[in-house]
């Protein structure tokens, strides 16, 4: 399978009110194949006035009865509609998502387009789950009169969701089958980088059949259409998945207009091995932990931290792993890994390992960018035996780069890795529970894996404490994301 695998031509219109839709002023903005670096389509970049029409659309939708009154299992029937369109059209979607993403065609199929089908059926459910509780009040006055008090779950309202680039199907798919599930219309944007198969899920949306206005997409920058979107006042609540640094300036705004926020941000998660580990299990996960998706993940495991007396074979272990790393195209069967999303993206990433042996970083593996065309980095390892201050041990690389540093006593390690700004996944290695719990107990994430890292699923919620975010996604969390409670007390 390749790139003519896209048997579909390639959607570059925005979709809003159920129709294509370029830009007001004409203007596009190009996108690239990151493993070749060549322009494959030309999309519209979004003024003011265009996202203005996408929002009055939404806003249309939500304030119709067409959707939000919709009986529940007509919103979860559609959403498993396009569960199903999801599937049946995989093969194109993942192509589409190699193309202009670069990720592993293995990984477009089993969770670009696996994932989304799975998410929206779990999200499909809940449309049908949503309920209020009745409540027994106590300080019912005067004494002659009786209340009857109950809370109601209702749609939160119009939502702009902003995701980012590096899983661009499935992080639309965690926005859109939530609120849509729970009665919201919603107004997507996708990253600038990787706007195509969200384009294509809105056409998918529209065959489903869902009403006008309900879910649009706009194309556009993130200082443009991105901010006109979140300061936009009939947006009633934000859903962001990016950086911590774009995070503070939605949440700044969001603040100021007191539109509900979710914001799910960067990392920099620790990976712990305790030295009961199995050994070849905890190489092979530490790597994968860190070189999954070419590093591009908001829980890669950058940080390593293994006891002193095993850091030889085990940081030996994940460097050679990572010399023998084949890169090239997502599209070849060969591939190990692909290229980074963008050739700004790889000179950050190189910049910062540089940075990293500038400090005094010691590069055990890799260490910069490939030579090929297209925009590859070497899987890194950089060793930081005497737990130097590195910027790359603080700051998110979102690349294929981990730093390995040793510790002497599992509590050093747990006070290291929560010595970050950040909170969002960690992991432990270990062979024995009770010290699995320990670490459990002491680190300070989001999310705690044991002998494993990066497994998500759409019924165990997902976020982050500290700098990595503020509410969380999946599971049941997500009635609390996209409903507001409407108490009701009825004298009688
Ligand atoms: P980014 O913050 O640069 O961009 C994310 C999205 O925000 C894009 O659509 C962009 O156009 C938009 N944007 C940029 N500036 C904006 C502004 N001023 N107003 C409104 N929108 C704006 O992030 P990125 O580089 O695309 O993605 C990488 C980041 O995403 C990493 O930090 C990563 O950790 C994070 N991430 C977090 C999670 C999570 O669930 N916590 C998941 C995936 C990625």
């Amino acid at each position: 399978m390749n790139r003519q695998t896209l048997t579909h031509p390639i959607r570059t219109q925005m979709f809003i009110d159920g129709r294509c839709a370029g830009s007001g002023d004409g203007r596009t903005f190009a996108v690239f194949d990151p493993a070749t670096g060549d322009e494959i389509a030309q999309v519209p970049d979004a003024t003011d006035a265009d996202v203005d029409a996408a929002v009055f659309a939404a806003r249309r939708a939500f304030e119709a009865d067409t959707w939000r009154r919709l009986p529940p299992a007509a919103r979860e029937r559609l959403l498993l509609k396009l569960a199903d369109l999801v599937e049946q059209h995989g093969d194109e979607l993942a192509a589409l998502e190699t193309l202009n993403q670069g990720k592993l065609l293995g990984f477009s199929k089993m969770l670009e387009v696996g994932g989304s089908a799975q998410w929206l059926r779990y999200m499909a459910g809940w449309a049908t789950k949503i309920e209020g509780s009745t409540v027994d009040l106590s300080l019912a006055f005067p004494p002659s009169v009786r209340y009857n008090a109950s809370t109601r779950r209702v749609p939160v309202g119009v939502v702009a969701a902003i995701v980012p680039w590096n899983f661009p199907l499935l992080m639309a798919v965690w926005k859109i089958a939530p609120a849509l599930a729970c009665g919201c219309t919603v107004v997507l944007k996708p990253a600038e980088e990787t706007p195509l198969t969200a384009l294509r899920l809105a056409e998918l949306a529209h065959e489903a059949g869902f009403p006008p206005g309900v879910f649009n997409v706009v194309t556009g920058r993130g200082e443009t259409a991105g901010a006109a979107l979140v300061r936009h006042p009939q947006i009633d609540k934000v859903t962001f998945t990016g950086s911590t640094e774009v995070g503070r300036i939605i949440g700044r705004q969001c603040a100021s207009d007191l539109k509900r926020a979710s914001l799910e941000l960067g990392g920099k998660s620790p990976v712990i091995v305790l030295d009961d580990c199995d050994p070849r299990r905890a190489i092979e996960g530490a790597a994968g932990a860190i070189f999954f998706n070419h590093g591009q993940v908001c829980t890669a495991g950058s940080r390593l931290y293994v006891p002193r007396s095993r850091y030889d074979e085990i940081v030996g272990g994940i460097a050679q792993i990572a010399r023998s790393t084949v890169l090239g195209s997502g599209f070849d069967a060969a591939t190990q890994m692909g290229p980074l999303v963008s050739a700004r993206h790889r000179d950050k990433v190189a910049g910062m390992i540089a940075q990293g042996r500038d400090e005094g970083g010691e590069i055990v593996a890799g260490g910069r960018a490939s030579d090929r065309p297209g925009f590859f980095v070497e899987p890194t390892v950089i060793g930081n035996f005497d737990n130097r201050p590195l910027t790359v041990v603080a700051e998110e690389v979102f690349g294929p780069v981990l730093v390995a540093m040793p510790y002497d006593d599992v509590d050093e390690a747990i006070a290291a890795a929560n010595a970050s700004a950040y909170g969002l996944g960690a992991s432990v290695w270990t062979s024995q529970l009770d010290r699995a719990l320990r670490v459990i107990d002491g680190v300070e994430a989001g999310t705690v894996w044991v002998n494993t890292h990066n497994m998500v699923d759409p019924a165990l919620p997902f976020g982050g404490f500290k700098a990595s975010g503020i509410g969380r996604e999946h599971g049941r969390a997500i009635i609390d994301a996209y409903t507001e409670t409407k108490s009701v007390c009825i004298a009688y």
